[in-house]
């Protein structure tokens, strides 16, 4: 192991079944760390009411999409309840090489593409605390059609069994908890060993 300073940043993978707060817990999440690059994946989805092109998705075709994979452009991706999701390789690429912490809100199966290409990467699960809950959470949003939601709940108990993969587990039961959780561990990250060396290089010298 070398005693180097660290320069790369991190790389924070959020997963969680769609209508669990990820969202919320992000925006109070980058509310504390600035310093945060979040990742705005692009997908084949229609726009809710209130999302906006280039700020919570990249909204493209199909056919721009397949293109992406073609050229290689895209990290990892996923195709989602009929759409594609993926996440920008070059971006991603440019900002941990600044030294930049990244977080990518993806889901399961993009999220396992990650942690293969990408070993280092911090894996976080975000669950509600019950599946009750999230049918309330689901409905209250309003923005889909019942046969949607029921698909929705149907894959968020195939996603949460997926758990076990990921490095920690976060209960959204409240947002100010589950961004603390979070923050939490991005301060344990920051002080393993491997990140921590530089800091002892003067006392154990190097080789
Ligand atoms: P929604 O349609 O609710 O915005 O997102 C559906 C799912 O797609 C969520 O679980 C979200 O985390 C996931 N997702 C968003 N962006 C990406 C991405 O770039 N790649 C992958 N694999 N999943 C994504």
């Amino acid at each position: 192991m070398s005693v180097s300073k660290k320069k790369r940043g991190e790389l924070i993978v959020l997963s969680g079944p769609s209508g669990v707060g990820k969202s919320t817990v992000i925006s109070e999440l980058l509310s504390s760390r600035r310093d945060i690059h979040f990742s705005v994946s692009f997908t084949t989805r229609q726009p809710r009411t209130g999302e906006e092109d280039g700020v919570n998705y990249n909204f493209v075709s199909r056919e721009e999409f397949e293109r992406m994979i073609a050229d290689q452009e895209l990290l990892e991706y996923a195709e989602y309840v009929g759409n594609y999701y993926g996440t920008s390789l070059k971006v991603i690429r440019d900002k941990l090489e600044q030294g930049v912490d990244v977080l990518l809100d993806i889901e399961v199966q993009g999220a396992a593409k990650v942690q293969e290409r990408c070993p280092e990467a911090v894996l976080i699960f975000l669950i509600p605390p019950s599946i009750e809950e999230l049918s309330r959470r689901l409905h209250r949003r309003n923005t889909d059609a019942e046969e949607v939601i029921q698909l929705r709940l149907e894959k968020a108990r195939q996603e949460c069994r997926e758990c076990v993969h990921y490095d920690y587990l976060v209960v959204n039961d409240t947002v100010m908890d589950a961004a603390q959780e979070i923050l939490s561990i991005l301060q344990a990250e920051l002080c393993r060993t491997q990140n921590r060396l530089h800091l002892a290089q003067s006392i154990i010298g190097q080789d």
